[in-house]
């Protein structure tokens, strides 16, 4: 018998508010934030196979693992301990056709993950419902439950922890591309070790000798190193304890969650946040310029998406989105721009035939 392969559409996020907490036990940031999927589309195709393998094609295609650390191997990986009969053969062939840019901020491994969770449920013909796809998606990263869910919805906890937003209205985006990726676990280490010089400043008081390299963590100018972050010397390698010391509990905001709702883009724009911004603008002080030019050239909000380096734009309406996609484009400030809009549905599988 011919099975025919499971081809499955996944979108990438932006957060539209990522409040970040205290350093938790288990090494991970207690968490708020509102993620938000948008049209910028992976796809992940799986068939049977004698052994598992993966094949990547598609943006940045060489920065993607091509074994088991691949997170969509992982993910068929979970789905087969939870779903498949023991001695049922699991292999599968995953084929990763990328448009998300990797380590971006925009979560594509979390959404490959997610496209596979669905892709091996359909293809095995498993059975597991939305809660329990999303109790194995939590298992293998903090984004992959959100990138089955999609729309616009609440994350707390590590981010796994969802509940659905209301939201009303389509939101036009325009992403602005890095040369280069930005590591996650990086850029949080930055954002701990910010938080602990500054409280460093604060304790010393008013006119007290600040730490050298404090300037950038005070928001006076950038970080001269991006190696690693590691110009805030004082205070590296203390991210659990002096970082996680007077963090407040991460809050939602619900001046955005009453914006949400209005379905009015430039009561939005304000009030978009992100508390991993200057860590990633710490490691990537050029991002500035391209935020700037994003404002200069009439966004209505403008910030680094997640832990960036890519910097997302909203836009009044689609025709505005397309004009601020070609000046920015024009500006010289990225490696490139995708437009798209949201929100949108997380993973869903698509009809033979109508993918690409
Ligand atoms: P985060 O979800 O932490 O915000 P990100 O969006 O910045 O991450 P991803 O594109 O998800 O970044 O990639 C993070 C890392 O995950 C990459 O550097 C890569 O090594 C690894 N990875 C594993 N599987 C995949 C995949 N299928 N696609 C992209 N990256 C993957």
């Amino acid at each position: 018998m011919t099975v025919t392969p499971v081809t499955v559409r996944v979108p990438a996020k932006v957060n539209l508010q990522l409040a970040v907490g205290p350093l938790r036990a288990d090494g991970y940031h207690e968490l708020v934030t509102v993620f938000h999927a948008v049209s910028l589309f992976d796809e992940v195709t799986v068939r049977p196979a004698d052994r598992t393998s993966v094949r990547v094609s598609g943006t940045d295609a060489a920065a993607v693992p091509a074994g088991r650390a691949n997170l969509a191997v992982r993910a068929a990986a979970a789905l087969a301990r939870a779903a498949r009969p023991r001695g049922a053969s699991s292999a599968v062939a995953i084929e990763i056709r990328k448009r998300i840019p990797v380590a971006a901020g925009l979560a594509g491994g979390s959404a490959d993950a997610a496209a596979a969770l669905v892709a091996c449920n359909e293809l095995w013909q498993a059975g597991l419902s939305a809660a329990e796809l999303s109790a194995v998606a939590a298992g293998v990263g903090s984004d992959v439950a959100f990138a089955l869910l999609g729309g616009t919805a609440v994350g707390r906890g590590r981010g796994e922890q969802l509940t659905v937003a209301l939201a009303a209205g389509t939101y036009h985006w325009v992403l602005a591309f890095s040369p280069g990726g930005l590591s996650t676990p990086e850029v949080y280490a930055a954002c701990d070790r910010l938080r602990a010089a500054r409280a460093v400043g604060v304790a010393a008081g008013p006119g007290r000798a600040r730490p050298p390299g404090l300037g950038a963590a005070l928001g006076a100018s950038p970080v001269a190193s991006s190696a690693g972050g590691r110009a805030v010397d004082p205070v590296a390698g203390s991210s659990g304890g002096e970082g996680a010391a007077g963090v407040p509990e991460p809050r939602l905001s619900t001046e955005l969650m009453v914006a949400l709702r209005s379905a009015d883009p430039a009561a939005v724009g304000p009030l978009l946040s992100n508390d991993l911004q200057p860590a990633a603008l710490s490691l990537r002080p050029e991002l500035r310029r391209t935020l700037s030019a994003g404002r200069e050239l009439g966004a209505i909000g403008a910030m680094v998406s997640g832990s960036g380096p890519t910097c997302a734009f909203l836009a009044a309406d689609a025709r505005h989105a397309r004009d601020l996609a070609v000046s920015l484009t024009g500006a010289g400030v990225c490696r490139g721009v995708a437009g798209c809009h949201g929100p949108v549905h997380g993973a869903t599988v698509i009809p033979a035939g109508e993918h690409g």
